[in-house]
């Protein structure tokens, strides 16, 4: 026998930790809403007899059963059309009433129900007082206090939720409206009777009452039927001086508020948690974007500059540099292998594969940190104080989560897009979330901090702020144009209270992380330093194909040379350069990979801490820089266009985003150089005067009046 069991509630109200807890998954646990937006299986094990299988179903974060977002859309076609043998309700104990709002709606499904109050450390913590059996009477279902976090009370939540999906009983709610809206609905379930399951009637007789477009859609009732349902709908309307919507709604939380009264005791003293204090502080209106600038500082600045600098030269200077590749090498000559062979082995893929390897350590760093500020509950204070200043540019708050996923990795952070409903805000957040330095984008950072700063603490934390700088500046910009202007999308946000994340959580986070780009390495990275050793190793010299003395007569010479051109006005107009930007295309980390083989990355490897040596010989500080921010800011990995391109679902917009990242990159690489040429060497040439004309062109673009709409945002 095999039953399975939905796991539905608030976003934010633990659903991913009990889901983990219950099933044993490594599922990623980020606590902004809305990031759980595909659905996740597992098993529970452990509670069921032989021969039996309980499947769990975690569904996407919702507030209500309403067809308005594309979470509530999901998880209600889940649950009307596969019909769960059961609903593990998870509720947030410190919020009450907003999560029994969901939970009201799901007991109407006639599906069984067994409510999970979670946080229930933080309830007793706040000295709140909850009255369970009561609450299991007024909602008409078992309830069950727990902790997800603690793994208190998980046992007995899986137990009685396969007990209840086994048994097949099907639940009513506990609670009936105001008379006539009874009436009404009582009507329209005898109208729908035959159409829909006998246990869902309900359910969708509360939904026609609502007019539920979807709903009304989905059971294709006839034209009499449908203008009875109205007139019942229409008189109640009468009665009760309101829009049905608005009735039920207020329905809702009348009930509610008689629960809560009837089971619920609140602390006696007003006091102010930590939590709350620490907000006033981090959340604070001037404060908060000083505090925000300062931890991402320190994060980027202990990740790349100190201890991920640290772990980094060690790998490269002394692991690959001392160890590794002469060791290669020399084992390689000793068992008498072809030349060329150890060539690709030690200079193609050890070089490159390993010069991005080198790297692993700071990006770990990174992570880790990341890690502990998703998990403490800063990062949703990062959303909620983004949001007020977006929302003074007609931006939404909401476009700010897929960046902050995008640290990591920018194939998920354009994933999250899929959470803002506003179509304009969406392509708009789609367009911009790669401008944030992702994990692979860090060993360039790195690199160019290392190698061409001597590690000046300032250069990486300053790519992290250009990429914001490009998010802020393009939605500014973007707004102003008729394709996005309009109000943004609402952001309702509930703040978790800070704690400690566990040890557990964060080290999982970081390794998952950290192990995608290792697999990553030993894969499109090992295939990308394959092919750049060949191409650098074989062409015509002497007017015979082969292999070259000098890498300048490569085929790889020749490609790169063929497009150098174009980024001579950035300062590096090498075709070393180029090539390695135009692989960064397949994957960024590529662009550490083919310096590593081109600037010989193997063969420095005698004066250790001098093995980048070669490569800041062949740049100014301006032409690193402005190659660093071209890297950053430039249409994104092969993986990140492919979600681009789906999210956008349109080969038009597709298109329309990769060109305006990439003239973006162009425009802003091209000033950095030439104004940072003037600044240190005092030249001025026809460079210059393009970078002015661009930099007055932006400023236009960027303090232009509002389209469309009197005044600017700032002044309603
Ligand atoms: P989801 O959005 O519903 O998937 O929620 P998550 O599982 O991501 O949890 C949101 C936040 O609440 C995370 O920071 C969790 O660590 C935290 N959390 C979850 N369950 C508990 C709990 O029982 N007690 C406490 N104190 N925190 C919890
Ligand atoms: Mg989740």
């Amino acid at each position: 026998m095999k039953v399975k069991i939905a796991l539905a509630g608030n976003p934010n109200s633990g659903k991913t930790t009990l889901f983990n807890a219950l099933t044993g998954s490594n599922q990623f646990v980020g606590n902004w809403p809305g990031v759980t937006v595909e659905k996740k299986e597992g098993k529970i094990k452990g509670y069921t007899a032989k021969g039996e299988e309980a499947v769990l179903v975690d569904l996407p974060g919702i507030y209500s059963l309403s067809p308005y977002t594309l979470e509530e859309v999901v998880s209600r076609n889940f649950l009307i059309s596969e019909k769960p043998d059961a609903i593990i309700n998870i509720i947030d104990g410190t919020n009450l009433e907003r999560n029994l709002y969901l939970t009201t709606q799901l007991t109407e499904l006639g599906i069984p129900v067994i409510a999970a109050v979670n946080m229930m450390d933080l309830v007793r913590k706040n000295g709140e007082e909850l009255n369970i059996e009561r609450l299991a009477k007024d909602i008409g279902c078992k309830v069950v206090e727990i902790s997800a976090l603690k793994g208190e009370g998980i046992d007995q939540l899986a137990q009685r939720a396969v007990a209840i999906a086994k048994s097949g009983k099907n639940v009513q709610p506990a609670h009936r409206f105001e008379g006539c809206v009874e009436h009404a609905i009582a009507h329209i379930e005898e109208a729908v009777t035959g159409h829909v399951d006998a246990s869902m009637e309900r359910w969708y007789a509360v939904k026609l009452f609502e007019r539920d477009k979807k709903v009304q859609e989905s059971l294709k009732l006839d034209k009499v039927t449908l203008d009875h349902i109205e007139e019942d709908i229409l008189s109640c309307e009468k009665e009760m001086d309101d829009d049905a919507e608005s009735i039920i709604t207020g329905e809702r939380y009348n009930y509610i508020g008689s629960i809560i009264e009837d089971c619920y005791k609140k602390r006696v003293k007003e006091q102010m948690s930590v939590s709350d204090k620490i907000d006033r502080i981090v959340t604070n209106r001037f404060l908060a974007l000083p505090i925000f600038a300062l931890v991402m500082f320190a994060v980027y600045y202990v990740s790349v500059t100190t201890v991920g600098n640290f772990l980094t030269d060690w790998t490269n200077d002394t692991l690959f540099g001392e160890w590794i590749i002469p060791a290669a090498r020399s084992g390689l000559e000793a068992i008498g292998c072809a030349e060329w062979l150890t060539g690709l082995l030690v200079d193609g893929i050890i070089s490159g594969v390993g010069a991005v390897l080198g790297f692993v350590p700071q990006m770990l760093v990174l992570f880790l940190f990341l890690a502990f500020l998703e998990g403490c509950g800063y990062m949703a204070r990062i959303a909620f104080i983004m949001d007020r200043i977006f929302r003074k540019f007609g931006l939404s708050g909401k476009s700010f989560i897929p960046m902050l996923i995008g640290i990591g990795c920018g194939v998920p952070g354009v994933m999250a897009s899929r959470t803002i409903e506003n179509d304009r805000d969406r392509k708009m957040t789609i367009m911009t979330t790669t401008f944030i330095p992702c994990g692979a984008k860090l060993p360039i950072i790195a690199l160019i901090a290392g190698a061409l700063f001597d590690g000046a603490p300032w250069v990486a934390p300053s790519a992290y702020f250009v990429g914001i700088a490009a998010i802020v500046c393009s939605g500014i910009i973007l707004k102003k144009t008729k394709m996005f202007a309009g109000d943004p999308a609402p952001f309702v946000m509930e703040l978790p209270a800070y704690h400690l994340p566990t040890v557990e959580n964060v080290l999982r986070s970081t390794w998952e992380r950290g192990w995608s780009f290792i697999k990553k390495a030993g894969t499109i990275i090992l295939l990308s330093t394959i092919f750049v050793w060949f191409a650098q190793s074989f062409g015509f010299e002497g007017g015979s194909f082969g292999m070259v003395e000098d890498m300048d007569h490569s085929i790889l010479a020749a490609i790169g040379s063929a497009i150098a051109w174009i980024f001579t006005p950035l300062g590096w107009g090498d075709w070393k350069a180029a090539v390695a930007a135009i692989t960064g295309l397949v994957a960024k980390e590529n662009v550490v990979g083919t310096f590593g083989i081109l600037y010989g990355f193997g063969e420095v490897a005698e004066d250790g801490a001098e093995i980048w040596g070669s490569l800041a010989g062949s740049f100014t500080q301006a032409a690193a820089y402005s190659f660093l921010v071209f890297n950053l800011l430039c249409a994104p990995c092969f993986a990140a266009m492919g979600a681009i391109k789906r999210e956008m679902n349109n080969i038009k917009w597709f298109w329309f985003a990769i060109g305006y990242q990439t003239i973006l990159a162009y425009t802003v690489a091209l000033c950095v150089y030439q104004i940072g040429t003037l600044a240190t060497k005092g030249t001025f040439g026809i460079g210059t005067v393009v970078a002015f004309v661009l930099i007055v062109g932006f400023l236009y673009l960027l303090f232009r009046p509002y389209k469309e709409r009197g005044g600017s945002y700032l002044e309603r």
